[in-house]
């Protein structure tokens, strides 16, 4: 059994030392893997008795020699460059206040940058929210637009298309603004914003929002709701920096995203601005996260609109 270890910090030197070889990474993620929680048992035939595999930190089954590397049926399986550099990747982008682009990303480690569009893709996937911790106590709620614009096939035409977004911010009596959430909606209607609420608000939350007929429906389960008029964005005053934050965040880096990715770039924006805080731990979080979760490959449709 390897001791479980945990990285604490977004201090790059003290990272640069704590990982500096692939090893490091395959120690670290084997300790996650294989943890007293969830010991080592053959993925093929169910044995717990293992000896070495071929790879750093690999298993081999003791009965039925299936050898099961740390990365395998994680989010790190089949990567196309070193573990080392996706560990970098994935700090760069958990620790980092505004993140990286995958523009960013392939200067920086010298990879193409479809190849780094596709790993982030991979890290937005675990910085979902898990729905577990619904929003409590104020909550100020509102949808806004983000543009895109998309360049014709001859790239002198340009289309605008807009997507709807939905925010609800959680508003604290003493120290300002707590936590929030977005989510991409094809309309500002009832039956877009319920799944919304339900995931990410509490029943018991006081929510205000704007006097949008479709929040209306939203008051049954929602009994404290209260609609105000917005007053060009005065009354929602935290929200509404928070809505220009987000917007700015994605101009500067992220100008074109396509309807698919924009949810994955929201939910990486509040995955750091929800931990914003606790950034010591939010390294160690995703690590975990990616190891808990599925693989995941994107098909050939995602990737013809990579940016
Ligand atoms: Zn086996």
């Amino acid at each position: 059994m390897y001791k479980q270890e945990k990285f604490e910090g977004v201090n790059s030197i003290k990272f640069n030392r704590y990982f500096q070889s692939d090893e490091d990474c395959y120690r670290y993620l084997a300790g996650i893997k294989w943890s007293l929680d969830n010991p080592y048992k053959c993925k093929k035939c169910g044995h717990a008795k293992f000896g070495k595999g071929k790879k750093p930190y690999s298993r081999r089954c003791a009965k039925c020699n299936y050898d099961e590397s740390p990365t395998a049926g994680t989010m790190f399986d089949k990567l196309k460059f070193s573990l080392l550099i996706a560990f970098h990747i994935v700090f760069k982008i958990s620790t980092k206040k505004k993140g990286m682009s995958s523009l960013e990303l392939s200067e920086e480690f010298e990879l193409r940058q479809k190849t780094c569009w596709e790993f982030k893709w991979k890290v937005q996937q675990v910085m979902a929210s898990s729905s577990n911790f619904p929003l409590t106590s104020e909550v100020h709620v509102d949808e806004f637009l983000i543009g895109e614009y998309e360049r014709g096939k001859t790239g002198r035409s340009s289309e605008s298309k807009k997507k709807l977004v939905i925010v609800a911010l959680e508003i604290l009596d003493k120290e300002g603004v707590g936590r929030a959430y977005a989510q991409v909606i094809n309309r500002a209607s009832a039956k877009e914003f319920k799944p919304f609420f339900k995931a990410h608000i509490s029943k018991e939350a006081k929510v205000i929002a704007d006097q949008w007929k479709g929040y209306l429906p939203l008051k049954k389960e929602y009994p404290l709701l209260k609609q105000m008029p917005s007053n060009k964005g005065t009354n929602l005053k935290e929200l509404h920096i928070h809505i220009m934050n987000i917007q700015g965040w994605l101009r500067g880096i992220h100008h074109h995203c396509i309807k698919e990715r924009l949810q994955g770039y929201l939910d990486e924006y509040h995955y750091r601005y929800n931990r914003r805080n606790n950034m010591g731990s939010i390294f160690d979080l995703t690590i975990r996260r990616m190891v808990c979760h599925k693989p995941i490959r994107l098909n050939n449709n995602d990737l013809k609109t990579a940016t």
